[in-house]
């Protein structure tokens, strides 16, 4: 019986791995055949005018051998109009209107989709911008006020358990022209109301395309540009260390919200996995700094899961933590998305949080959900591979 094992003949006739390894390796001539420097080359020679500050614009005209007061004019179309065309920018001349198109590109999304609850009058807005990359952003109302929330990257890098955009992975950053965008789009969709608040909770880690959305603030809050002011902007952060660190140097009146959603280092990680890479000793340490730096109170944000961080021991150590630190609490209850393994708690079990919290930490407080009726709540923005 032994005898009749075929092993041996078998065996010889696998070898074909080594060889198909070999090819496989990327040999120099198909590394020199990358075109990766023209295409770079090519991008500057034609700026987004919804991403220049007014300087830019300035230098960018005289360029083209117009009076800087050209500017001026086009910032005012651009950010203030919010035209979509240089064809509509009526005080300029056709052969400048004609040039300025041969020359600059302006980022205007396509809006696909809007969507509006029936609960509360939220407004989701599907927008598509070149490459037809496709992102979220929303318009929130309440009785005193009108905030845009907008996106910041297609997709996440971070991966948050509870969240859906970190379900779709990481496409790429925005630039901040369609951050700025975005929120002209909201404008108009507000109107004839006012947008007076925008906050960066969309889409995407505000501080993984840091120098953007620092960028995006400045027009945003610009006399000659939006004209929104920067303590009605809430840069939101899942705990990016470095940047919020880097914040604290802007010189910026914006204010900083941190998604903590858990108070132990164990837990955190479970649901926050950018928590391995920036502890909750270090992130609790640059919250600090912040404050220290700025004279300013930072927000921790905690969405509240069933089972995972309701407890009373919870309360107590995000109490604790928001009393050393000295900042305020928002308590949200978990939106649910399709797939999650998370539940929202009770009303009983929210309250009863609250209230445990409450007893070290008076600046506590219950954000209401809204638009979870349209998928537009925390945590449920998502465009899906197919872009629908
Ligand atoms: S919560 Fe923020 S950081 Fe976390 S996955 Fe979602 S978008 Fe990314």
């Amino acid at each position: 019986m032994r005898k009749q094992r075929p092993s041996k003949p078998v065996r010889k006739q696998r070898p074909s791995k080594p060889d198909l390894r070999r090819k496989k390796r990327p040999s120099k001539p198909v590394r020199k055949e990358r075109p990766s420097k023209p295409v770079r080359k090519q991008r500057p020679s034609k700026p987004d005018l919804r991403g220049l500050s007014l300087d830019e614009l300035k230098s960018f005209i005289l360029k083209l051998d117009e009076p800087a007061y050209r500017a001026g004019q086009i910032a005012d179309w651009v950010f203030k109009r919010g035209a979509r065309s240089f064809d509509e920018m009526t005080n300029l001349s056709k052969a400048l209107r004609e040039r300025l198109s041969e020359k600059a590109v302006l980022s205007c999304a396509r809006v696909v989709e809007t969507r509006t609850s029936e609960v509360d009058g939220t407004r989701k807005l599907l927008l598509e911008y070149a490459g037809r990359t496709r992102i979220e952003a929303v318009l929130l109302r309440d009785d005193e006020r009108i905030t845009g929330c907008v996106s910041t990257q297609v997709g996440c890098k971070f991966a948050c358990s509870f969240c859906a955009t970190g379900a779709m992975g990481f496409k790429r950053n925005l630039t901040a022209g369609e951050i700025v965008d975005q929120m002209i789009s909201l404008r108009e969709t507000a109107a004839p109301d006012r947008l007076g608040n925008v906050v960066f909770m969309g889409m995407g880690e505000p501080f993984d395309n840091y120098d953007n959305v620092m960028r995006a603030i400045r027009i945003a809050n610009a006399e000659w540009g939006l004209g929104i002011g920067a303590r009605r902007m809430t840069v939101s952060t899942a705990g990016h260390v470095p940047g919020i660190r880097k914040l604290a140097e802007e010189g910026l009146q914006v204010h900083l919200a941190v998604s903590l959603n858990a108070p132990v280092q164990g837990l955190r990680a479970t649901l926050m996995p950018i928590a391995d890479r920036y502890s909750l000793t270090q992130l609790l340490g640059a919250i600090e700094h912040y404050s220290e730096r700025t004279g300013r109170r930072a927000t921790l944000e905690y969405v509240l899961l069933r089972d995972f961080n309701d407890s009373p021991e919870m309360a107590d150590a995000l109490a604790e933590i928001a009393r050393r630190l000295l900042c305020k609490v928002n308590v949200i209850c978990y939106n649910q998305t399709t797939d999650s393994v998370f539940a929202p708690p009770t009303d009983r079990t929210v309250e009863s949080f609250l209230s445990q919290v409450r007893k070290r930490c008076p600046t506590v407080v219950r954000r209401v959900s809204r638009g979870s009726d349209i998928a537009a709540g925390c945590g449920q923005l998502c465009v899906p591979r197919d872009g629908t």
